[in-house]
Formats: C-alpha cells, sequence, structure tokens
C-alpha cells in the first residue's frame, strides 16, 4: 500500500483501505464485507455490534441513492450504520465546498460534523 501523505493522518489515528470485493453485486450482497472492513462497528458513531442492542446495523449510501442512482451499488460508497445514525443521516451528504474543507461525515451522538483536516464545525445536522 502507498504510504498517505502526513497531512492526510491524524495524529494516533489508523487509516483503512477497503477489501477488494467482487465488483457487481447488488449493495445487500456487500453486507459481509462491510461487517468486515467496518470492524463490526457503524462508520458514523463507531458503535459495535456487540453494544447495539436493540439497534439494528444497515447499509448506508453515503452518496444518497436519489441523487447518485450510479452508487447504488458501488462499494465505496456503503457505509456500515446502525439504524439510528443511517437516520439521522438520511438523504444528506456535505456539500462540494463542505468535502473541500475536509468534512465527510455526520455524527449522531454530537451535533457537529467531524472533519479529518479542518476543525469541527458546531452546529446542527438536522
Ligand atoms: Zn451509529
Amino acid at each position: 500500500m502507498a504510504k498517505l501523505p502526513a497531512a492526510l493522518v491524524a495524529a494516533g489515528s489508523v487509516m483503512v483501505k477497503r477489501s477488494a470485493v467482487p465488483a457487481g453485486l447488488k449493495y445487500p450482497e456487500y453486507r459481509p464485507h462491510l461487517r468486515r472492513d467496518f470492524f463490526f462497528s457503524c462508520g458514523y458513531c463507531t458503535m459495535c455490534e456487540g453494544e447495539a442492542e436493540a439497534r439494528r446495523f444497515e447499509i448506508d449510501h453515503y452518496e444518497p441513492q436519489g441523487a447518485r442512482t450510479d452508487l447504488i451499488h458501488e462499494y465505496s460508497n456503503l457505509m456500515y450504520s446502525c439504524d439510528e445514525c443511517n437516520n439521522l443521516k438520511g438523504p444528506r451528504c456535505p456539500t462540494e465546498e463542505a468535502r473541500k474543507a475536509g468534512i465527510r461525515f455526520y455524527r449522531r451522538t454530537v451535533t457537529c460534523v467531524v472533519s479529518t483536516s479542518a476543525p469541527m464545525v458546531s452546529g446542527s445536522n438536522h
């Protein structure tokens, strides 16, 4: 694997590359791969399946299905997510401007947007 520029790796963090998966599957068929690649945890709040109690885990489309029909079955667009995070995120994703600022996902437990390179931005995601 190529070494990532230091600016992309936060101190104390680890970058994880997704597994190579078979192409051409329908998105529900990627579930076992997603579970493994997300360490059996929600990609947004990091709650693991063992902590989930009554919550279910779902497959979220990072680029919403309604906005990007071409990515519905694209593995790299899929996120393993608890149902609560998936419902809160809904059909939203960061705007192009937000992406350029490094904002990449919504987080359920706090009302802020978390970024890999920009400082935390407070505000509601509703
Ligand atoms: Zn979650």
